[in-house]
């Protein structure tokens, strides 16, 4: 048996991403969405709260391309 630690090119985990707007860890039984532009997430919450606040657009961007990330 070998002992060498391998390191995987891994996607991104979830945990370690946050909401843009609120800054908190990304937790998926809240509803994400995610920019279509620069690719940054955000809680429906926060989505919410941009459509009402922010004229619908991605606090990193300003594009108006959000959509549910599934
Ligand atoms: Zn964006």
């Amino acid at each position: 048996m070998g002992n060498k630690i391998q390191f995987n090119n891994q996607p991104q985990n979830l945990a370690e991403l946050n909401d843009a707007l609120t800054g908190a860890a990304l937790d998926k039984s809240l509803g994400l969405y995610q920019c279509q532009n620069c690719f940054v997430h955000y809680h429906a919450e926060s989505h919410q709260a941009l459509q009402a606040s922010n004229n619908g657009q991605c606090v990193a961007c300003e594009s108006s391309t959000i959509e549910p990330d599934h």
